[in-house]
């Protein structure tokens, strides 16, 4: 995939109708009562509208909301984003009442430069994630100019992030750009050493990550529940830790397939295990392989802390993929944590991907010491897998 794509900046927008797909995705309060408990998505994507608005662009945003199906769902109306919008930017958003219906339409007609509005949430729309092209044509008739900020959703190819860039100049916002320039980088021309830490729960979320990194980086450093398949693949004793026991001989093979390409694989050597998954449960620290029945492993061990913080040390990028244990049970955030403090005081390139990794680089305070925390989690996991994301694809190349 070319990383190298147009943005806002190469294109004259001025007096001109841009829609926007945002990722306005956010977060809200389960009793339905339109609360935002978490409005960094919408402050993400301030710049880009900013900037169009001062270059006298007229915006058009959209998004999607969760996962309406098609139906129109009011819990699921993206008219609390556009208040908290308003709020940010200090001016009117103007809500339309459907996606590409008679209210959009008019309301986009007779909007100004400088000024923006936000259609209701794309999903409410069937065609939305089939992609259909009616839904795009109808989109895209409302503008003059795509421009994609919404990073979170480059992964799927759907009617507002990829279908409608057939119909209009297509280019990237400056949160995509940003995507682009730090991940694309890193995989493409790594400063280095490279080193991958791959964690979270899974060996089988992760494979795509792991097949791609390990063409790319010097060291691989493996951590979080996905150890102790590598672990039991080696004839450890794993307890009742998480194990997928049919990814053992691929556990094996990627431990192959390093060594023929001289890649550094770092596996804990110890592990904090405790005697049930809760956040009071009883734990031990025991050698990696060497769990007891009825304990589980929920964290790396102290050893291991060294071993992968040394790791880091010298390295000229650092891209981070899965937290090194349950880090939402303070008492086995330990490892987490670790490693993110050896990357805050690292001088390489820190690349933060995943939405739980990035939630836990952020709960435990070191979110603004890393060079990269990416907006999308699954976008990112795929982009890390070196897949073709149909929504910047569909971009303008520089
Ligand atoms: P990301 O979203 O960053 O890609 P994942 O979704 O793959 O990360 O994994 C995150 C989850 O993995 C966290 O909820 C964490 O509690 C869990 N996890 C990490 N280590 C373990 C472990 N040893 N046992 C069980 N779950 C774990
Ligand atoms: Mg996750």
């Amino acid at each position: 995939m070319n990383y190298q794509k147009k943005t806002v900046k190469d294109i004259d927008v001025t007096g001109k109708k841009v829609l926007l797909r945002c990722d306005f995705n956010v977060p809200m309060a389960k009793d339905g009562s339109g609360v935002i408990t978490d409005d960094k998505r919408i402050r993400a994507a301030l710049p880009t509208i900013q900037y169009l608005l001062d270059q006298g662009a007229a915006v058009i945003a959209c998004s999607h909301m969760g996962k309406p199906k098609g139906a129109v769902v009011p819990e699921l109306s993206l008219k609390p984003v556009a208040e908290r919008l308003s709020q940010l930017l200090g001016k009117p958003v103007i809500m339309a009442d459907d996606v590409v219906g008679p209210d959009a339409q008019s309301k986009a007609a007779a909007l100004k430069s400088g000024e923006i509005m936000l259609l209701e949430n794309t999903r409410f729309e069937a065609g939305e994630t089939k992609n259909d092209p009616e839904l795009a044509k109808k989109l895209a008739s409302m503008a003059d100019l795509y421009v994609s900020d919404a990073f979170g959703a480059v992964h799927r190819a759907h009617a507002s992030t990829a279908g409608v860039a057939a119909y209009l100049p297509a280019v990237s916002g400056f949160l995509i750009q940003k995507e682009l320039e730090v991940i694309g980088g890193a995989l493409s021309d790594p400063k280095r050493p490279l080193v991958a830490i791959l964690g979270g729960s899974k060996v089988s979320s992760k494979i795509g990550v792991i097949n791609n990194l390990l063409e790319i980086a010097d060291t691989i450093i493996i951590g979080g529940g996905m150890a102790y398949t590598f672990s039991a693949a080696q004839g450890g004793k794993v307890g009742d830790s998480l194990l997928e026991a049919d990814w053992e001989d691929y556990a094996n093979d990627m431990v192959k397939k390093a060594a023929e390409k001289g890649v550094k694989l770092l596996l804990p050597v110890d592990t904090v295990c405790a005697d049930a998954f809760a956040p009071d449960a009883k734990s031990q620290v025991v050698k990696a392989g060497e769990i007891p029945d009825g304990w589980q492993g929920l964290d790396i061990g102290p050893e291991t802390v060294k071993l992968y913080c040394d790791a880091v040390k010298d390295a000229g990028t650092v891209i981070w993929n899965g937290p090194m244990g349950v880090f939402e049970f303070p008492a086995f955030a330990k490892g987490t944590e670790a490693v993110a403090k050896a990357l805050s005081e690292t001088d390489a390139i820190t690349i933060i991907g995943g939405g739980d990794s990035a939630a836990a680089v952020q709960q435990l305070g070191y979110a603004d010491k890393m060079t990269h925390i990416s907006t999308g989690g699954g976008a990112s996991l795929e982009f890390m897998e070196g897949k073709e994301l149909p929504g910047v694809a569909c971009l303008l190349d520089k």
